[in-house]
């Protein structure tokens, strides 16, 4: 097992952390997928409002590769299909049906998946929608079936605010999670990568997994991201594409084969300061945060996040949860204005400038909200960015190139690197959306093939 410290980084003490136990959720009524989130996706859409459909048939397809489709993570009746701006589809709701049906495939015993080709491991994999959790870096889109992946990365840490505890959701699963592994195997030329922190490494299910090599990441945010930890095992080089997944999805993958079904049980963590009952719930995809917290949130003074503050989306209290994510933060809206709030000490807040009296008596219990504390002003040139960045990449600079829409300029200066961790956008003093920014250069770069 490889040990690699990550120094540069933050760690942002939001409060409200999920606790380690897993309840069982109640049984929703309604689950939802968002076309929307995934990247460089152009959905065309195959269902309509009223139709049945089962759990795991596909709702929607890639138009540029129709291969690839995008699975109901419920049976029942579609009740909903919501469209924004140019008629976009937003979001596909799904009453589940009390008798839900399933999309049966051919089930494995693991002796047999062992003796599948990668042609066959890759045809059950799209036409379950399996193969839509996972990811390519760079760029973090769904790989493409015909491209072989130099290797695959399982992602199985979070140092992110509020994390999730991957131990706890794979307690159980070490069957799934070991024949997961073995087909990912057979995905790549290359190894199978498991990466840990200290704190998941020592638990069963990964220590004793097998077929793959291991690494243990410490240090700040963001030494749990799985695109950080693919940048220290192996660097982005031109041409070099590799392939990575939740551990969720590594044991749904082994699932989905054993039993012949799409998996859509998944355990999701629910945390932050305005989470009433913040913990990990047994529950599904697409779930929503009303759910979770039995309706006793307040939305209107929430921020609710699907997956990291720092870097995951806004969504509504009944929207489902996405289809990467395996939390829900729920952060106080800081929308109310402060009356001369630039003359306070700011004794309750972080500031990663040393710019409130907090740097010299820390705050116990630190005022986090979704106040930006300013409004965008002109960009300062320091090194704060460079301070907190765990790649090996100059952020300002990237960000000036990609402004003035130099995507190549970008490139060189290691867009391909880039985790998109969020944290150069929570520390600007200047308020600038840098991922935004980062994001719509790499959708260019996606756009343009
Ligand atoms: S450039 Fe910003 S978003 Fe990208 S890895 Fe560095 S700190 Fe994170």
């Amino acid at each position: 097992m490889s040990e690699t410290r990550i120094k540069r980084g933050f760690d942002v003490p939001l409060s409200g952390a999920p606790e380690r136990v897993v309840a069982d959720a109640p049984p929703p009524e309604t689950v939802a997928v968002r076309p929307v989130e995934f990247r460089a996706v152009k959905p065309k859409i195959l269902v309509k409002k009223g139709k049945q459909v089962a759990a795991g048939q596909p709702l929607f397809l890639d138009r540029a590769r129709p291969e690839i489709k995008f699975p109901s993570p419920g049976g029942g009746e579609v009740t909903e299909i919501r469209r924004g701006p140019r008629r976009v589809c937003k979001e596909i709701f799904i009453r589940l049906a009390s008798d839900e049906p399933f999309l049966e495939h051919p089930s494995h015993t693991p002796a047999r998946a062992g003796s599948l080709t990668r042609a066959q491991v890759v045809e059950i994999l799209l036409d379950s929608g399996m193969w839509t959790s996972l990811r390519r870096r760079p760029f973090h889109s769904i790989p493409d079936p015909e491209s072989t992946p130099e290797a695959i990365f399982i992602a199985a840490s979070d140092s992110s605010p509020l994390p999730f505890d991957a131990k706890l959701a794979l307690e159980g699963r070490e069957d799934d999670f070991q024949l997961g592994i073995d087909l990912l195997g057979k995905l790549t030329e290359g190894d199978v990568h498991l990466c840990l922190t200290p704190d998941t490494a020592s638990a069963p299910v990964f220590s004793g997994a097998r077929n793959c090599v291991k690494h243990t990441f410490t240090g700040p945010h963001p030494a749990g991201q799985i695109e950080v930890q693919i940048h220290h095992v192996l660097p982005y080089r031109k041409g070099r594409e590799v392939a990575y997944l939740d551990c969720q999805d590594a044991a749904g993958i082994g699932e989905l084969f054993r039993t012949g079904r799409y998996p859509v049980s998944r355990v999701v963590a629910v945390g932050g300061e305005k989470a009433p009952d913040p913990k990990h719930f047994r529950t599904r995809r697409g779930v929503s945060v009303d759910l979770l917290q039995r309706g006793r949130h307040s939305p209107a003074s929430t921020r609710i996040i699907s997956g990291s503050a720092l870097n995951g989306r806004m969504v509504s209290s009944a929207c489902g949860l996405g289809h990467y994510d395996s939390k829900f933060s729920l952060l106080p809206e800081g929308d109310a204005p402060e009356f001369l709030g630039w003359m306070r000490p700011g004794l309750d807040r972080i500031s990663r400038f040393r710019a409130f009296a907090s740097s010299l008596i820390p705050p116990k219990k630190p005022r986090i909200d979704t106040n930006l504390g300013g409004g965008v002003r002109a960009h300062v040139a320091t090194e704060i960015y460079e301070s907190v960045c765990a790649v090996d990449i100059l952020p300002a600079y990237l960000m000036k190139s990609l402004v003035i829409q130099d995507i190549e300029e970008a490139e060189s200066l290691g867009l391909a690197d880039c985790a998109e961790c969020g944290l150069c956008t929570y520390v600007c003093p200047s308020k600038i959306e840098f991922g935004e920014i980062i994001e719509r250069g790499i959708l260019e770069i996606l756009e343009d093939g």
